[in-house]
């Protein structure tokens, strides 16, 4: 599951809820204790926003595109709830009205998506919504055919631990816990694994397809650790475009993946040690809540809620003193 779709991870904005204009504080801060492939994403995209998010905890404003792609992929997972023979694309599409009240039991500000200025529910917006939901849950069925799957795992959490690794020159490496939800896993009679990841976007062009791939081999990475092989396949199916794309890794390409995961959690610790987070510009901050506290665009972040080194040297000095 993608960000985009709210998938489940190190519990930060994901979690949140409501308007994040402002230094408005989430829960209490905590070092980073985990990685999933949406927040490793956040980092490489821009350091301060994986702060804002995992740190911080900043709450983010609820979107309609998101959530879209929460119930289409609970449509997609209960689908196969049902015998083959009954995996229709009428029934799917008759899921998704229930699949968003049963969120918006679980999360009724969610409803705020569909008020008028005047603070009014808007039906039409909420009916046109859900018809586009529909419609990605009817393309899914000119991509794969649910009648002849048996998926052997629906969103699946999964979660290792890289070891920690002494290194020659004596530095040392700590260990790493991997995390996330894989939408599906299928299994061949042969024992083959497939990962399927839905997406509700549009396939990427080729140039940005790095950061898809990148998120398929983290799992790809976590998988082969739990299952003891390398997946044969991995999946991406994009409902918004009707494209799937695929990729076949090989063992050293994950061991590369592994490498440049425990680099980039390298770099988080340090950041985290240190409180230097950099904000890091793009087409992309378009999309980004946290503008108005972000340097970039004027801001300025709240005060970093975790020890700096100067803050955690005159604590040591003064547990030293009181003895
Ligand atoms: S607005 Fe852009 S630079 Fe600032 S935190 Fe967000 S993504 Fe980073």
């Amino acid at each position: 599951m993608d960000s985009a779709t709210g998938s489940s991870v190190e519990g930060s904005a994901e979690n949140c809820s409501g308007a994040a204009a402002g230094p408005v504080r989430g829960p209490a801060a905590v070092p980073p204790a985990s990685l999933s492939p949406s927040r490793a994403a956040d980092f490489m995209r821009c350091p301060l926003l994986y702060r804002f998010r995992v740190i911080d905890r900043l709450p983010e404003k609820p979107s309609a595109a998101a959530t879209r792609g929460t119930v289409v992929h609970a449509v997609l997972e209960r689908l196969f709830d049902a015998p083959a023979e009954e995996r229709t694309a009428p029934r799917a599409v008759s899921l998704v009205p229930g699949e968003w009240e049963r969120l918006l039991a679980a999360k009724p500000e969610l409803a705020g998506l569909f008020l008028r200025e005047d603070g009014s529910r808007d039906d039409e917006a909420l009916a046109r919504w859900l018809a586009d939901a529909e419609r990605l849950v009817e393309r899914w069925f000119s991509l794969e055919d649910p009648t002849r799957l048996e998926p052997a795992e629906r969103e699946l959490s999964v979660q290792t631990v890289l070891e920690p690794v002494a290194e020659e020159d004596g530095a040392g490496r700590p260990e790493l816990l991997l995390r996330g939800i894989v939408d599906r896993l299928d299994v061949a009679p042969s024992g083959e694994l497939r990962i399927v990841d839905y997406k509700t976007g549009k396939a990427p062009s080729p140039q940005y397809r790095g950061e898809a791939l990148f998120q398929m081999m983290f799992y790809a990475l976590v998988v082969w650790r739990l299952r003891g092989r390398v997946p044969r396949r991995l999946q991406l199916v994009y409902l918004g475009s009707g494209d799937v794309l695929t990729y076949d890794p090989v063992e050293a390409e994950l061991h590369a993946v592994e490498r440049k995961l425990r680099a980039l959690w390298d770099a988080i610790a340090e950041a985290t040690r240190t409180g230097d987070w950099r904000p890091r510009p793009t087409k992309l901050c378009g999309w980004c809540d946290h503008r108005a506290v972000c340097p970039e665009f004027g801001g300025t972040p709240p005060p970093y809620p975790l020890p700096l080194p100067a803050q955690r040297d005159g604590a040591a000095q003064g547990r030293m003193d009181a003895v």
